[in-house]
C-alpha cells in the first residue's frame, strides 16, 4: 500500500451530481434538471446511454403501449425519426438514441462531464460532500449537495462504505457477461424462410421466437441443432448451447447478436473484466464463422460493430431501506411509496431465473429458453429500494437498486432503470427543496411529479 497527499482543483459545484449516464443516469439527470436544479452528469465513456447504447443493447424490454413518462418521450422522438419500433418490445437505433438523449439533456440544462471516471467520494463534517474524478486533465473534485448513484455497479455507495449484496444469495455467483455485437449483410428472405419453416429449432416462447414483419419485431432464440452440429465439427466452443438474435432490422439487413457468455466474471474486478473482453472477442470470431457456415441466409454476414463495453448484467445491489424480493413481485405487493410500475414478460420462480450463472444457458435443461412461455408481469416499485440504509444525501437508480437476485431479473431491465432514474432525480431535487434527508422526501409531492396522483 502507498499513501500520498495532493491538493485537488474544484472542477465544479452543483446541487445534484448524477454518477453514470446509462438509462437510469440520463433519466435522473433530465428529471432533476427539469426541476430547475443545477445538475452535473458524470460519465466515464464519451457517449450517454450506458449498456443500452455503448453496450449495443438496443431493445427496451417492455411493450411500447406500457411506456410512460421519459421512456415514452424518448421513444416517441425515436419513432418520429424511424429509429424505434412500437412493438411488444421496443427495438431502437442506438446511435440515434444517443443523439436524442444528448438533445434532451441539453434541453433540461444538464451539465455534462464525459470521459471522466469517478474514483472516490469525500466528506465534509461527516457528510458526503462530493466526488473525486479523473480524466485527461488529471484528478479533481466535484462538490454537490445530493448524489444519484447510477453507475450500475453502485460505485458511489461502495466508496461511501454502504452495504451491498452481489450475485446469487447462496453462492454470490453473478449472471454471465456478454459482449453484444451487430452484423450486416444478411439475406433476410432466405434467413426468415429458414426460421419460419423450422419451428422445432427454436424456443417455444412466442416472445423468443418472434418474426413480426408488420411491426418490425424480430427476436429469435435457438438454432439448436445447427449449434450442436457446429460444436461436433469443432466450429463452436463448449459453453455455447444456442444462438440468440436479440433484434433485427430487415430493411438494413442487420441483427444484434446476444450469444457470447462469459461466466464467473465479477464486473467490479478489473482482472475479470479484462479476461471477459479478450474471451468475448475469441467467442465472437467463432460465432462469425458459425453464422457464415451454418445459418441459411448468413453466408455473407460481416461484423459492423461490437459494444464499446462488455455488457455486465449484475454486480453490486445496494442494501436499501427495503430489499425487494421476487416474492414481493409474485404477491403483487402495493406500496405507499410507489414510484412507478414495471411491465415485462418473465418467468417467475426459481426454475426460470434467466441467464443462470451455472453455465447451462440454452442447453436442453435450460427451462427458460427451452420450455417456458414467459407471462406479462406488472408490479409496483417502492421508493425505499432507491435509498441506501443510513443515507442522507445519496440515492441509487438503475441496476444497482436494493433487491434480491431473482427480483433483479426484472429490475435490471431498461424500463425499470428509467423509472428508478426518473424518481431518483426528482427525489434528489425535493430533498434539497425541503432540506430533508433523502429518506424523508414528501411522498405525495414526489408521486405528483411522477404523474402517479
Ligand atoms: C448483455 C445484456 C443484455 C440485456 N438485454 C436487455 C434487453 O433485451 N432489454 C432490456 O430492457 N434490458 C436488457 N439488459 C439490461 C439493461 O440493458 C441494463 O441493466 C440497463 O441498461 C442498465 O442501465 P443502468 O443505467 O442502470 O446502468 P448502465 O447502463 O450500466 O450505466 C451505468 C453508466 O455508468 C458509467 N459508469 C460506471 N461506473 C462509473 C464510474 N466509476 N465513473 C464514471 N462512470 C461510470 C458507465 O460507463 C455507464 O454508462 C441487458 C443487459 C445486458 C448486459
Amino acid at each position: 500500500m502507498y499513501r500520498y497527499d495532493k491538493e485537488l482543483p474544484v472542477l465544479g459545484e452543483y446541487d445534484i451530481a448524477i454518477a453514470g449516464a446509462g438509462m437510469a443516469g440520463v433519466a435522473a439527470a433530465i428529471s432533476a434538471g427539469r426541476e430547475g436544479y443545477n445538475v452535473c452528469l458524470i460519465e466515464r465513456l464519451q457517449v450517454v446511454g450506458g449498456i443500452a447504447t455503448a453496450g449495443a443493447m438496443n431493445l427496451f424490454y417492455t411493450p411500447y403501449y406500457f411506456c410512460e413518462g421519459l421512456a415514452k418521450e424518448l421513444f416517441d422522438r425515436l419513432i418520429a425519426k424511424g429509429a424505434a419500433v412500437e412493438g411488444e418490445t421496443v427495438p431502437f437505433d442506438a446511435e440515434v438514441c444517443i443523439n436524442e438523449m444528448f438533445a434532451m439533456l441539453n434541453e433540461a440544462n444538464v451539465s455534462l462531464m464525459l470521459d471522466t471516471w469517478i474514483c472516490d467520494v469525500f466528506r465534509e463534517r461527516q457528510t458526503i460532500a462530493g466526488i473525486i474524478v479523473a480524466n485527461k486533465s488529471g484528478l479533481g473534485i466535484i462538490k454537490c449537495k445530493r448524489i444519484v448513484d447510477a453507475t450500475g455497479d453502485g460505485d458511489i455507495c461502495n466508496f461511501a462504505g454502504y452495504r451491498f449484496m452481489k450475485g446469487r444469495e447462496e453462492d454470490s455467483k453473478m449472471r454471465p457477461v456478454t459482449l453484444l455485437f451487430t452484423v450486416g449483410g444478411i439475406d433476410c428472405q432466405t434467413f426468415l424462410e429458414y426460421v419460419q419453416n423450422n419451428p422445432s429449432e427454436f424456443s417455444v416462447d412466442p416472445n423468443q421466437y418472434c418474426v413480426n414483419l408488420e411491426t418490425g419485431e424480430i427476436r429469435i432464440f435457438g438454432f439448436f441443432s445447427l449449434v450442436e452440429e457446429a460444436k461436433r465439427q469443432g466450429y463452436l466452443y463448449d459453453s455455447c448451447n444456442y444462438f440468440r438474435i436479440e433484434s433485427m432490422f430487415v430493411d438494413r439487413k442487420t441483427a444484434t447478436i446476444n450469444t457470447i457468455r462469459i461466466y464467473d466474471c465479477d464486473g467490479t474486478n478489473n482482472a475479470d473484466i479484462n479476461r471477459a473482453i479478450v474471451e468475448s472477442h475469441n467467442q465472437q470470431s467463432k460465432l462469425m464463422e458459425f453464422m457464415r457456415k451454418f445459418i441459411p441466409g448468413m453466408k455473407d454476414v460481416f461484423l459492423i460493430s461490437s459494444g464499446q463495453i462488455v455488457g455486465v448484467r449484475d454486480t453490486r445491489r445496494i442494501i436499501g431501506n427495503l430489499v425487494m424480493t421476487e416474492k414481493d413481485i409474485i404477491d403483487n405487493n402495493h406500496y405507499d411509496d410507489c414510484i412507478g410500475y414495471c411491465h415485462g414478460r418473465q418467468t417467475l420462480g426459481q426454475k426460470g431465473e434467466g441467464h443462470s450463472p451455472d453455465g447451462n444457458e440454452g442447453s436442453s435443461n435450460d427451462y427458460s429458453v427451452r420450455e417456458a412461455v414467459a407471462q406479462m408481469v406488472s408490479f409496483e416499485i417502492p421508493y425505499r429500494i432507491l435509498v441506501p440504509e443510513k443515507s442522507t444525501n445519496i440515492l441509487v437508480a438503475g441496476r444497482n437498486v436494493s433487491c434480491d437476485f431473482l427480483a433483479h431479473k426484472h429490475l435490471r431491465n431498461q424500463p425499470a432503470c428509467v423509472t428508478t432514474g426518473t424518481a431518483a432525480g426528482i427525489a434528489a431535487a425535493l430533498s434539497i427543496k425541503y432540506d430533508v434527508p433523502v429518506c424523508d422526501v414528501p411522498m405525495k409531492e414526489l408521486q405528483q411529479h411522477l404523474g402517479l396522483c
